[in-house]
Protein backbone atom coordinates (compact mmCIF):
# COMPACT_ATOMS: atom_id res chain seq x y z
CA UNK A 1 0.00 0.00 0.00
CA UNK A 2 1.46 3.26 -1.01
CA UNK A 3 0.58 5.40 1.82
CA UNK A 4 -1.20 9.36 1.58
CA UNK A 5 1.70 10.40 3.81
CA UNK A 6 4.82 8.57 5.70
CA UNK A 7 7.39 9.79 7.57
CA UNK A 8 11.27 10.46 6.86
CA UNK A 9 13.78 9.41 9.01
CA UNK A 10 17.49 9.94 8.07
CA UNK A 11 20.42 8.10 9.88
CA UNK A 12 21.12 11.45 11.49
CA UNK A 13 17.89 11.56 12.78
CA UNK A 14 18.58 7.64 13.95
CA UNK A 15 22.27 8.83 15.63
CA UNK A 16 20.60 11.87 17.52
CA UNK A 17 17.96 9.66 19.23
CA UNK A 18 20.62 7.19 19.95
CA UNK A 19 23.11 9.95 21.70
CA UNK A 20 19.77 10.98 23.67
CA UNK A 21 19.44 7.09 24.48
CA UNK A 22 23.72 7.05 25.69
CA UNK A 23 23.05 10.25 27.78
CA UNK A 24 22.04 11.47 31.37
CA UNK A 25 18.59 12.58 30.37
CA UNK A 26 15.23 10.50 28.71
CA UNK A 27 13.40 13.33 29.90
CA UNK A 28 13.62 16.69 30.63
CA UNK A 29 17.18 17.44 29.28
CA UNK A 30 18.56 19.72 27.30
CA UNK A 31 16.86 18.45 24.52
CA UNK A 32 13.22 19.89 24.79
CA UNK A 33 14.48 23.38 25.31
CA UNK A 34 16.75 22.88 21.82
CA UNK A 35 13.66 21.75 20.28
CA UNK A 36 11.51 24.53 21.50
CA UNK A 37 14.20 26.58 20.53
CA UNK A 38 14.21 25.75 17.31
CA UNK A 39 10.58 26.23 16.39
CA UNK A 40 10.73 29.52 18.34
CA UNK A 41 13.38 30.67 16.29
CA UNK A 42 11.95 29.05 12.74
CA UNK A 43 8.31 30.75 13.73
CA UNK A 44 10.03 33.64 14.84
CA UNK A 45 8.16 33.69 18.00
CA UNK A 46 9.01 34.29 21.40
CA UNK A 47 7.68 31.26 23.26
CA UNK A 48 7.30 27.76 23.01
CA UNK A 49 6.25 24.54 25.05
CA UNK A 50 7.15 21.29 23.99
CA UNK A 51 3.81 18.66 24.98
CA UNK A 52 3.55 14.95 24.46
CA UNK A 53 1.15 15.47 21.56
CA UNK A 54 -1.12 18.23 19.78
CA UNK A 55 -4.01 17.39 21.20
CA UNK A 56 -2.68 17.92 24.40
CA UNK A 57 -0.80 21.22 23.46
CA UNK A 58 -4.73 22.25 22.29
CA UNK A 59 -5.87 21.10 25.33
CA UNK A 60 -4.05 23.41 27.46
CA UNK A 61 -4.48 25.80 24.87
CA UNK A 62 -7.94 26.34 26.07
CA UNK A 63 -7.27 26.24 29.69
CA UNK A 64 -4.81 29.13 29.41
CA UNK A 65 -7.51 31.09 27.91
CA UNK A 66 -9.17 30.36 30.81
CA UNK A 67 -11.81 28.55 29.08
CA UNK A 68 -14.11 26.19 31.08
CA UNK A 69 -17.33 25.04 31.79
CA UNK A 70 -20.20 27.68 30.20
CA UNK A 71 -18.00 29.20 28.05
CA UNK A 72 -18.61 28.31 23.99
CA UNK A 73 -15.59 27.58 21.60
CA UNK A 74 -16.21 27.62 17.99
CA UNK A 75 -14.22 25.50 15.77
CA UNK A 76 -13.63 24.87 11.71
CA UNK A 77 -15.98 22.42 10.41
CA UNK A 78 -13.71 20.46 8.55
CA UNK A 79 -11.38 18.84 11.01
CA UNK A 80 -9.42 16.41 12.62
CA UNK A 81 -11.91 15.94 16.13
CA UNK A 82 -9.06 17.07 18.63
CA UNK A 83 -9.49 20.62 17.14
CA UNK A 84 -13.00 20.25 19.10
CA UNK A 85 -12.36 17.81 21.51
CA UNK A 86 -9.78 20.25 23.35
CA UNK A 87 -13.31 22.65 24.61
CA UNK A 88 -15.01 19.45 25.72
CA UNK A 89 -12.11 18.42 28.03
CA UNK A 90 -12.89 21.85 29.73
CA UNK A 91 -16.13 21.17 30.02
CA UNK A 92 -16.90 23.75 27.36
CA UNK A 93 -19.74 23.36 24.53
CA UNK A 94 -18.33 23.34 20.93
CA UNK A 95 -20.05 25.23 17.78
CA UNK A 96 -19.26 24.88 14.27
CA UNK A 97 -18.05 27.07 11.55
CA UNK A 98 -18.67 26.52 8.11
CA UNK A 99 -15.79 26.27 5.74
CA UNK A 100 -15.45 27.29 2.21
CA UNK A 101 -15.38 24.26 -0.16
CA UNK A 102 -12.91 25.60 -2.28
CA UNK A 103 -10.35 25.60 0.39
CA UNK A 104 -11.61 23.84 3.41
CA UNK A 105 -10.53 26.71 5.20
CA UNK A 106 -12.88 28.58 7.64
CA UNK A 107 -15.62 30.71 5.66
CA UNK A 108 -15.15 34.65 6.36
CA UNK A 109 -18.81 35.54 5.35
CA UNK A 110 -20.25 32.50 7.82
CA UNK A 111 -18.10 33.61 10.86
CA UNK A 112 -19.17 37.31 10.32
CA UNK A 113 -22.56 36.23 10.48
CA UNK A 114 -22.57 33.66 13.22
CA UNK A 115 -20.56 36.32 15.37
CA UNK A 116 -23.09 38.95 14.62
CA UNK A 117 -26.10 36.44 15.51
CA UNK A 118 -24.03 35.54 18.77
CA UNK A 119 -23.46 38.74 19.68
CA UNK A 120 -27.05 40.16 19.66
CA UNK A 121 -28.25 36.39 21.84
CA UNK A 122 -25.17 37.60 24.10
CA UNK A 123 -23.93 34.09 23.40
CA UNK A 124 -20.78 35.10 22.09
CA UNK A 125 -18.03 32.14 22.52
CA UNK A 126 -14.55 32.72 24.23
CA UNK A 127 -12.42 31.27 21.66
CA UNK A 128 -11.94 30.42 17.81
CA UNK A 129 -10.34 27.43 16.65
CA UNK A 130 -8.59 28.48 13.17
CA UNK A 131 -7.25 25.36 11.24
CA UNK A 132 -4.99 25.49 8.32
CA UNK A 133 -6.43 22.90 6.48
CA UNK A 134 -3.63 20.65 4.37
CA UNK A 135 -0.72 23.39 5.51
CA UNK A 136 -2.41 26.57 3.70
CA UNK A 137 -3.45 28.99 6.18
CA UNK A 138 -6.45 30.35 7.02
CA UNK A 139 -7.03 34.39 6.17
CA UNK A 140 -5.94 35.56 9.87
CA UNK A 141 -5.88 38.49 9.17
CA UNK A 142 -9.28 39.36 8.55
CA UNK A 143 -10.68 36.50 11.22
CA UNK A 144 -8.29 38.45 13.49
CA UNK A 145 -10.19 41.58 12.91
CA UNK A 146 -13.56 39.89 13.29
CA UNK A 147 -12.70 38.21 16.49
CA UNK A 148 -11.07 41.34 17.99
CA UNK A 149 -14.06 42.73 17.37
CA UNK A 150 -16.28 40.53 19.59
CA UNK A 151 -12.87 40.20 21.93
CA UNK A 152 -12.79 36.84 20.85
CA UNK A 153 -9.62 34.93 21.67
CA UNK A 154 -7.86 32.89 18.48
CA UNK A 155 -6.17 29.44 19.03
CA UNK A 156 -4.55 28.24 15.29
CA UNK A 157 -4.15 24.58 14.48
CA UNK A 158 -1.43 24.52 12.77
CA UNK A 159 -0.80 20.86 13.07
CA UNK A 160 -0.90 20.30 9.35
CA UNK A 161 1.09 23.92 9.03
CA UNK A 162 4.90 24.19 10.25
CA UNK A 163 6.89 24.95 7.37
CA UNK A 164 4.16 27.16 5.70
CA UNK A 165 3.41 31.02 5.39
CA UNK A 166 0.69 33.79 5.75
CA UNK A 167 1.51 37.21 4.18
CA UNK A 168 5.79 35.85 3.79
CA UNK A 169 6.17 35.09 7.52
CA UNK A 170 6.45 31.85 9.23
CA UNK A 171 2.95 30.17 10.11
CA UNK A 172 3.34 30.32 13.81
CA UNK A 173 4.30 33.27 14.66
CA UNK A 174 0.94 34.27 15.85
CA UNK A 175 1.03 37.50 14.76
CA UNK A 176 -3.10 37.34 14.39
CA UNK A 177 -3.71 34.77 17.56
CA UNK A 178 -2.94 33.83 20.88
CA UNK A 179 -2.06 30.60 20.32
CA UNK A 180 -0.54 28.48 17.46
CA UNK A 181 -0.23 24.78 18.28
CA UNK A 182 1.85 21.93 16.30
CA UNK A 183 1.38 18.07 16.18
CA UNK A 184 4.61 15.95 15.59
CA UNK A 185 2.47 13.12 14.65
CA UNK A 186 4.73 11.09 12.27
CA UNK A 187 2.78 12.62 8.71
CA UNK A 188 3.03 15.56 10.19
CA UNK A 189 5.87 18.02 8.26
CA UNK A 190 8.27 17.34 11.29
CA UNK A 191 8.12 14.22 13.12
CA UNK A 192 8.74 12.71 16.58
CA UNK A 193 6.26 9.82 16.65
CA UNK A 194 4.10 11.80 19.60
CA UNK A 195 4.72 15.84 20.25
CA UNK A 196 3.44 18.75 20.29
CA UNK A 197 3.89 22.06 20.74
CA UNK A 198 2.25 25.48 21.52
CA UNK A 199 3.67 28.77 20.49
CA UNK A 200 2.33 32.04 22.40
CA UNK A 201 4.15 35.92 22.22
CA UNK A 202 2.33 36.15 25.92
CA UNK A 203 4.96 35.43 28.96
CA UNK A 204 1.37 34.78 30.61
CA UNK A 205 0.25 32.12 28.22
CA UNK A 206 3.70 30.32 28.35
CA UNK A 207 3.75 30.44 31.97
CA UNK A 208 0.70 28.69 32.33
CA UNK A 209 0.75 26.63 29.62
CA UNK A 210 4.23 25.42 30.81
CA UNK A 211 3.10 24.56 34.39
CA UNK A 212 -0.08 22.84 32.94
CA UNK A 213 2.20 21.04 31.03
CA UNK A 214 3.76 19.51 34.20
CA UNK A 215 1.11 19.11 36.81
CA UNK A 216 0.97 22.29 37.59
CA UNK A 217 3.99 22.44 39.51
CA UNK A 218 5.84 25.72 40.24
CA UNK A 219 9.35 25.53 40.69
CA UNK A 220 10.95 28.62 40.93
CA UNK A 221 11.01 30.58 43.69
CA UNK A 222 10.26 34.04 42.73
CA UNK A 223 6.93 32.68 41.90
CA UNK A 224 6.14 31.19 45.07
CA UNK A 225 3.11 31.86 46.65
CA UNK A 226 4.06 30.52 49.90
CA UNK A 227 8.08 30.68 51.67
CA UNK A 228 10.28 28.41 51.23
CA UNK A 229 9.94 26.02 54.02
CA UNK A 230 12.69 23.69 53.14
CA UNK A 231 15.55 22.37 50.66
CA UNK A 232 12.66 20.29 48.45
CA UNK A 233 10.33 22.69 48.18
CA UNK A 234 8.39 23.36 45.02
CA UNK A 235 4.52 24.17 44.62
CA UNK A 236 1.52 23.25 43.18
CA UNK A 237 -0.65 25.65 42.51
CA UNK A 238 -2.98 24.25 40.55
CA UNK A 239 -4.30 21.17 38.84
CA UNK A 240 -2.24 20.52 35.73
CA UNK A 241 -0.96 17.38 33.71
CA UNK A 242 1.74 15.59 32.59
CA UNK A 243 2.09 16.58 29.13
CA UNK A 244 5.38 17.01 28.48
CA UNK A 245 7.79 15.73 25.89
CA UNK A 246 10.21 13.38 26.58
CA UNK A 247 14.26 14.35 25.47
CA UNK A 248 14.21 10.99 23.12
CA UNK A 249 11.26 12.75 20.74
CA UNK A 250 12.48 16.36 20.94
CA UNK A 251 16.84 15.08 19.74
CA UNK A 252 14.38 13.60 16.71
CA UNK A 253 12.37 17.23 16.52
CA UNK A 254 15.82 19.12 16.62
CA UNK A 255 17.34 16.68 14.03
CA UNK A 256 13.78 16.37 11.33
CA UNK A 257 13.77 20.52 12.15
CA UNK A 258 17.25 20.67 10.19
CA UNK A 259 15.82 19.38 7.33
CA UNK A 260 12.18 20.82 7.22
CA UNK A 261 12.86 23.20 4.10
CA UNK A 262 14.19 20.53 2.19
CA UNK A 263 11.28 18.15 3.11
CA UNK A 264 8.48 20.84 1.71
CA UNK A 265 10.75 21.43 -1.02
CA UNK A 266 10.36 17.92 -2.33
CA UNK A 267 6.85 17.80 -1.39
CA UNK A 268 5.96 20.88 -3.53
CA UNK A 269 8.06 19.35 -6.58
CA UNK A 270 5.78 15.95 -6.63
CA UNK A 271 2.75 18.31 -6.23
CA UNK A 272 3.67 20.25 -9.15
CA UNK A 273 3.26 17.07 -11.16
CA UNK A 274 -0.41 16.55 -9.73
CA UNK A 275 -0.86 19.89 -10.69
CA UNK A 276 0.07 19.92 -14.28
CA UNK A 277 -2.19 16.74 -14.54
CA UNK A 278 -5.41 18.49 -12.93
CA UNK A 279 -4.77 21.63 -14.99
CA UNK A 280 -6.82 20.19 -17.57
CA UNK A 281 -9.42 20.27 -15.72
CA UNK A 282 -9.62 16.11 -14.28
CA UNK A 283 -10.11 17.81 -10.54
CA UNK A 284 -9.81 21.00 -8.85
CA UNK A 285 -6.66 21.28 -6.44
CA UNK A 286 -7.84 23.24 -3.12
CA UNK A 287 -7.55 26.66 -4.63
CA UNK A 288 -4.35 28.71 -2.49
CA UNK A 289 -5.17 32.33 -1.45
CA UNK A 290 -2.44 35.05 -2.34
CA UNK A 291 0.25 35.81 -0.05
CA UNK A 292 0.02 32.21 1.22
CA UNK A 293 2.57 29.48 1.19
CA UNK A 294 1.35 25.67 1.70
CA UNK A 295 3.63 23.21 4.08
CA UNK A 296 2.23 20.74 1.44
CA UNK A 297 1.43 18.58 4.39
CA UNK A 298 -1.52 17.32 1.83
CA UNK A 299 -2.06 16.70 -1.64
CA UNK A 300 -5.78 17.19 -1.99
CA UNK A 301 -7.97 17.51 -5.08
CA UNK A 302 -11.86 17.80 -5.47
CA UNK A 303 -14.26 16.22 -7.90
CA UNK A 304 -16.86 17.33 -9.70
CA UNK A 305 -19.74 14.85 -8.11
CA UNK A 306 -19.60 12.83 -5.31
CA UNK A 307 -19.73 9.76 -7.37
CA UNK A 308 -17.16 10.46 -9.01
CA UNK A 309 -15.14 10.95 -6.11
CA UNK A 310 -16.31 7.90 -4.55
CA UNK A 311 -15.38 5.80 -7.42
CA UNK A 312 -11.84 7.36 -8.06
CA UNK A 313 -11.46 6.50 -4.12
CA UNK A 314 -12.40 2.80 -3.86
CA UNK A 315 -11.01 2.08 -7.13
CA UNK A 316 -7.64 4.27 -5.90
CA UNK A 317 -7.67 2.44 -2.07
CA UNK A 318 -8.41 -1.13 -4.27
CA UNK A 319 -5.27 -0.76 -6.28
CA UNK A 320 -3.11 -0.21 -3.53
CA UNK A 321 -3.45 3.55 -2.88
CA UNK A 322 -3.94 4.54 0.38
CA UNK A 323 -5.89 7.48 -0.27
CA UNK A 324 -8.06 9.11 2.38
CA UNK A 325 -10.49 12.06 3.16
CA UNK A 326 -9.32 14.91 5.38
CA UNK A 327 -11.96 15.16 6.77
CA UNK A 328 -15.23 14.01 7.65
CA UNK A 329 -16.92 17.26 9.14
CA UNK A 330 -16.49 17.70 12.81
CA UNK A 331 -20.18 17.86 13.75
CA UNK A 332 -21.31 14.64 11.48
CA UNK A 333 -19.41 12.65 14.31
CA UNK A 334 -21.96 10.26 16.59
CA UNK A 335 -20.61 12.49 19.93
CA UNK A 336 -21.31 15.69 18.31
CA UNK A 337 -24.76 14.27 16.82
CA UNK A 338 -25.74 13.69 20.39
CA UNK A 339 -24.72 17.64 20.58
CA UNK A 340 -27.68 18.26 18.65
CA UNK A 341 -25.36 19.91 15.85
CA UNK A 342 -27.33 20.33 12.85
CA UNK A 343 -25.34 19.21 9.20
CA UNK A 344 -28.14 21.43 7.18
CA UNK A 345 -25.84 24.17 9.09
CA UNK A 346 -22.69 23.60 7.18
CA UNK A 347 -23.37 23.20 3.73
CA UNK A 348 -19.74 24.13 2.88
CA UNK A 349 -18.46 21.14 4.62
CA UNK A 350 -20.87 18.89 3.12
CA UNK A 351 -20.10 19.27 0.01
CA UNK A 352 -16.42 19.38 0.52
CA UNK A 353 -16.21 16.22 2.35
CA UNK A 354 -18.40 14.62 -0.81
CA UNK A 355 -15.74 16.08 -3.02
CA UNK A 356 -12.42 15.60 -2.15
CA UNK A 357 -9.51 13.40 -1.68
CA UNK A 358 -6.05 13.43 -0.29
CA UNK A 359 -3.49 11.85 -2.89
CA UNK A 360 -0.30 10.17 -2.13
CA UNK A 361 2.47 12.80 -1.44
CA UNK A 362 5.40 12.35 1.01
CA UNK A 363 9.29 13.16 0.65
CA UNK A 364 11.04 11.01 -1.85
CA UNK A 365 7.77 9.83 -3.45
CA UNK A 366 8.22 8.03 -6.91
CA UNK A 367 6.90 10.05 -9.56
CA UNK A 368 5.42 6.83 -11.01
CA UNK A 369 3.14 7.10 -8.01
CA UNK A 370 1.57 10.65 -9.83
CA UNK A 371 1.47 8.74 -13.00
CA UNK A 372 -0.04 5.63 -11.52
CA UNK A 373 -2.85 7.74 -9.94
CA UNK A 374 -3.67 9.83 -12.36
CA UNK A 375 -4.54 7.35 -15.00
CA UNK A 376 -6.97 5.94 -12.20
CA UNK A 377 -8.16 9.09 -12.34
CA UNK A 378 -8.37 9.20 -16.48
CA UNK A 379 -10.37 5.66 -16.24
CA UNK A 380 -12.80 6.92 -14.04
CA UNK A 381 -13.70 9.97 -15.02
CA UNK A 382 -14.09 8.20 -18.94
CA UNK A 383 -16.25 5.23 -17.54
CA UNK A 384 -18.85 8.13 -16.37
CA UNK A 385 -19.12 9.98 -19.76
C1 LIG B 1 -2.88 15.49 13.77
C2 LIG B 1 -3.82 16.55 14.16
C3 LIG B 1 -4.14 16.84 15.49
C4 LIG B 1 -3.69 15.99 16.64
O1 LIG B 1 -2.33 15.82 16.67
P1 LIG B 1 -1.69 14.76 17.68
O2 LIG B 1 -0.25 15.23 17.74
O3 LIG B 1 -1.84 13.42 17.03
O4 LIG B 1 -2.37 14.87 18.97
C5 LIG B 1 -4.96 17.92 15.76
N1 LIG B 1 -5.46 18.67 14.77
C6 LIG B 1 -5.19 18.42 13.48
C7 LIG B 1 -5.76 19.33 12.44
C8 LIG B 1 -4.38 17.36 13.13
O5 LIG B 1 -4.15 17.08 11.84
Amino acid sequence: MIPYSRQTVTEEDIDEVVKVLRSDWLTQGPAVKQFEQSVADYCGVSYAVATCNATSALHIACLSLGIQSGDEVWVASISFVASANCARYCGASVNFVDVEPSTGLISLPDLARLLKIADKNGKLPKALVAVHLAGQSCAMQEIAQLCQHYNVRIIEDASHALGGKYQGKPIGNCEYSDLCVFSFHPVKPVATGEGGMLLTRSANIERKARLLASHGIERLPENWVHPRKSEWYYEQQFLGYNYRLSDIHAALGVSQMSRLDERIQSRAEIAQHYNAYFSTGAGTPLLRSDGCETSHHLYIVRFDSPLLRDNIFSRLRACGFGVNLHYMPIPEHPYYQTMGCDMANYPGAVEYASTAISLPLFQGMDIDVVKSVTAIVTQEIAKLN
